[in-house]
């Protein structure tokens, strides 16, 4: 597979050209970012030069290059535009950016299917949050009262995370299923956010400092105990082997997927 990496220099963008380069199965082709046209990828990778390009310009590297898969690390202000050009243009995109709505990610299926274009996704990219994701859905049923508080480093654009609102889905809809509720909320708000924001029977608490890098705590209440699943990624090296996994199986799960657990 040939993997285009876009947003090749953020701090994303820097880890996965490392991990697609020392992947034997995978054959980096190129980056793009538009302050850094021009220079070689091994700029950004701490190798010696790759003879491989980055581009200032998306479609310019497509062109150039014709990727397999390309691998989307950017901003949420412009991953819609940009994965709607790649789907059309029949390539598959591991979307690792955030912010994409329901509504938009519906749209990116019926583009992607009209292409063969398969697109993954990922709120979070870490085998260690999948699985947290995954066992809170499983205690739900049995602990109905639920907060998530995440935690994230203070330039992250935005809040709340991906990865805690794909986690308060799977916990509502598991509520959903075994058809149990939160306990009323008595607490009045004298300071408005004081108790977060809601995704339907979940609340969520974002904290952005400096010094976190992506972590996320699940808090379930019960009958006098209380039980934690804390998830912390340390590093941006703990989404890698997610994102090298997502490449080399997009190729198999048509349209758009949500959420990696999907490809595991
Ligand atoms: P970052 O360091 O700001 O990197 C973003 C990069 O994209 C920058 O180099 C930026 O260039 C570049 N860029 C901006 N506009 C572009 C365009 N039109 N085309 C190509 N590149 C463009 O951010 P990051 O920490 O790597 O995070 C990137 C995204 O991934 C965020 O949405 C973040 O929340 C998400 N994320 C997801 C996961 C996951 O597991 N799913 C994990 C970590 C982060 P300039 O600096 O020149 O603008």
């Amino acid at each position: 597979m040939k993997v285009l990496v876009n947003g090749a220099a953020g701090k994303m963008g820097r880890e996965v050209l490392k991990a697609v380069h020392n992947d034997t199965e995978l054959t980096l082709v190129g980056g793009v970012d538009p302050s850094h046209g021009g220079k070689d990828v091994s700029e950004f990778m701490g190798t010696s030069p790759l003879d491989c390009k980055i581009y200032s310009q998306l479609e310019e590297a497509i062109e150039a290059v014709h990727p397999d898969v390309i691998v989307d690390f950017t901003t949420p202000a412009i991953i819609f535009e940009n994965a709607k050009l790649m789907l059309t243009k029949g390539i598959h995109v591991v979307i690792g950016t955030t912010g994409l709505t329901e509504a938009q990610r519906q749209e990116l299926d019926s583009i992607g299917r009209a292409h063969y274009a398969n697109c993954l996704v990922a709120p979070n990219f870490s085998l260690g949050a999948v699985m947290m994701m995954k066992t809170a859905a499983e205690l739900a049923p049995y602990f109905p009262d639920v907060e998530i508080i995440e935690l994230h480093h203070n330039h992250k654009y935005d809040a709340p995370s991906g990865t805690a609102v794909l986690t308060a889905k799977l916990i509502n809809d598991a509520k959903q299923k075994a058809n149990v509720k939160a306990a009323e909320d008595l607490t009045r708000e004298s300071l408005p956010g004081a108790r977060g924001a809601k995704v339907d029977d979940v609340t969520i608490h974002s904290v952005r400092l400096p010094g976190y890098v992506a972590h996320q705590e699940v808090i379930f209440g019960g009958y006098d105990e209380t039980l934690v699943i804390r998830h912390d990624s340390l590093s941006r090296l703990s989404f890698m082997p997610g994102v090298v996994l997502a490449c080399k199986k997009i190729k198999d799960f048509a349209g758009l997927t949500y959420g990696l657990e999907h490809y595991l």
